[in-house]
């Protein structure tokens, strides 16, 4: 699905911020990238987004480039600052994208009442985000990137703002819209190890300097999903 080969970024001012950095992601995966500030977790998803131009090596999404699988919808991004426009009600955010490609209204309105069901907020929909908690805009950002159907989801630190409660329920609901469309793969930020094994099929740990990929795990037993578990694994944080 993604194949990253040989792939440098320097940016303008000769920050170094991926080197040799060689990947392939296959369909269907939930891949987290771990690492400390700075090591270039932001800059692969701008480069796999096209929002960056690499610097060397290549990078194919779906056998295209980036900005054609943008141009087809193909990729979405949930970032941790929502960036919904406050405006706008909750439906016509996630509408936005939709009605900007063009799609017809009435389309458009069952699309967003589909991803609106998905994360729970359809009897928000003519709310304005100010009036939402923080998990609840979050869950609007991630229907918006839903509504275009992507086939990847990018998600920079999506949950890195919200108290641990609200984390994970947001964590088991993303991971069952995950689990309902086998075809969709996520690409997932996190600093915070245990979200990253909890979420992933696979972690790919990134090392400061000069930002290299040091090693891809495999996650092969599925990870307990009871209470117990995870409340003490979050005090043990
Ligand atoms: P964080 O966990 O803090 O979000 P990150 O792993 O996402 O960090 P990046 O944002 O990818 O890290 O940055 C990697 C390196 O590239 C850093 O040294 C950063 O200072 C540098 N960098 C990022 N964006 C730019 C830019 N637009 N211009 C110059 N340098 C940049
Ligand atoms: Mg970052």
């Amino acid at each position: 699905l993604v194949a990253m080969k040989e792939l440098d970024k320097v940016y303008g001012n000769g920050t170094v911020a991926l080197s040799d950095v060689n990947m392939t992601i296959n369909e269907g995966e939930f891949i987290c990238f771990l690492g400390p500030s700075g090591c270039g977790k932001s800059t692969i998803f701008k480069l796999i987004a096209g929002l960056e131009e690499r610097t060397r090596g290549d990078i194919e999404i779906l056998g295209m480039s980036p900005k054609e699988a943008r141009k087809q919808s193909d990729i979405a991004f949930v970032f941790q600052d929502h960036t919904l426009l406050p405006w706008c009600s909750v439906i016509d955010n996630v509408m936005l994208p939709l009605k900007l490609r063009g799609v017809p209204k009435q389309e458009r309105l069952q699309e967003a009442e589909r991803v609106l069901a998905l994360v729970g907020l359809s009897d928000h929909r003519k709310s304005l985000p100010r009036h939402l908690s923080g998990g609840m805009k979050m869950r609007v950002s991630i229907a918006r990137a839903l509504a275009s159907r992507p086939k990847l989801l990018l998600m920079d630190e999506p949950f890195g703002a919200l108290d641990e409660i609200t984390r994970q329920s947001l964590q088991d609901e993303l991971l069952k819209i995950w689990q309902q469309d086998p075809s969709m793969t996520v690409l997932f930020v996190t600093h915070n190890t245990f979200e990253a094994v909890y979420l992933s099929t696979q972690i790919v740990a990134m090392t400061a300097r000069p930002g290299r990929v040091s090693a891809v795990l495999n996650v092969d037993e599925p990870f307990p999903r009871d209470d117990s578990f995870r409340t003490s694994a979050a005090f043990s944080q």
